[in-house]
């Protein structure tokens, strides 16, 4: 298996993995001419897709859905309830293929297994997924409102994990936000903190772990050296072995 990211942040996010020849994403928070700029740069194209794997309904994840799905025939893979919030925003096409994901029930994209799992995060029935290959295990953990046993559950014994590092608890609350959104990102529905993520990391399971990479970084409220010192904290690594998903992503990397 490998992967690599087109983009990553409240900017958008787009997650790719391939495995025996399947490729899927997970959520896609581009325009469409975008998308297919950046598939390019990572030389995949939108025919080799064998569904996109949507997270939640929010606009840097969902907002580069359907017009992928509807200009390339892709099947569209999501829960009933980020479909009807989707739905209530007019950002759902017809003729587009939908499969419906069930946040406790694992499934086949060809060769590859996803196991969706529930987490705590302000939108309508949101689910992150575990990727395997029969050999290896990736995840992908952003917009998630605070740690629980059962995402610790779910990440343990994997080989790659891209994991939220939002924002730093200082640079929130002494930054520009309105009180209400500090609030919202804080709060238990909101985005993991570069502290949350560390305490995660450290309570898992790690001993497979060849990739560590801190994603969905705010611009306004985190530093990279700050969410790559936590995780390497709970790594007990060099600083320079955890990754960091930029705005524009991250190139391959194999598992
Ligand atoms: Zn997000
Ligand atoms: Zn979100």
């Amino acid at each position: 298996m490998r992967f690599a990211s087109l983009a990553s942040g409240s900017s958008g996010n787009c997650l790719v993995a391939e495995a025996d020849g399947t490729v899927v994403l997970v959520d896609c928070g581009l325009s469409l001419t975008e998308t297919e700029r950046r598939l390019e740069r990572i030389g995949l194209a939108p025919s080799a897709i064998g569904g996109i794997l949507v997270t939640h309904e929010h606009g840097d994840h969902a907002d580069g859905v359907f017009s992928l799905a509807a200009a390339h025939g892709i099947t569209v893979y999501l829960t009933h309830g980020t479909l009807a919030a989707m739905k209530a925003d007019g950002k759902v096409l017809d003729g587009v293929h939908l499969a419906f994901v069930n946040g406790r029930q694992a499934f086949f994209v060809d060769g590859i297994q996803v196991l969706p799992f529930t987490v705590p995060h302000d939108a309508r029935e949101p689910v992150q997924y575990v990727l395997s290959d029969g050999a290896a295990k990736l995840a992908v953990v952003t917009d998630v409102g605070i740690p629980t046993p059962h995402l610790e559950k779910n990440l343990s014994g994997l080989d790659a994990l891209v994991l939220e590092c939002n924002y730093d608890r200082d640079m929130l609350w002494g930054g520009a936000y309105p009180r209400w959104l500090k609030e919202r990102i804080a709060g238990p529905f909101g985005h993991l903190d570069n502290a949350d993520s560390e305490r995660l990391l450290g309570a898992l399971d790690r001993s497979r772990l060849k990739h560590v990479i801190g994603a969905h970084l705010s611009q306004q409220n985190n530093r990279p050296a700050l969410a790559r010192a936590a995780l390497a904290r709970a790594m007990g690594c060099a600083e320079e072995w955890i990754g960091l998903a930029s705005p524009d992503g991250f190139d391959w990397r194999s598992l």
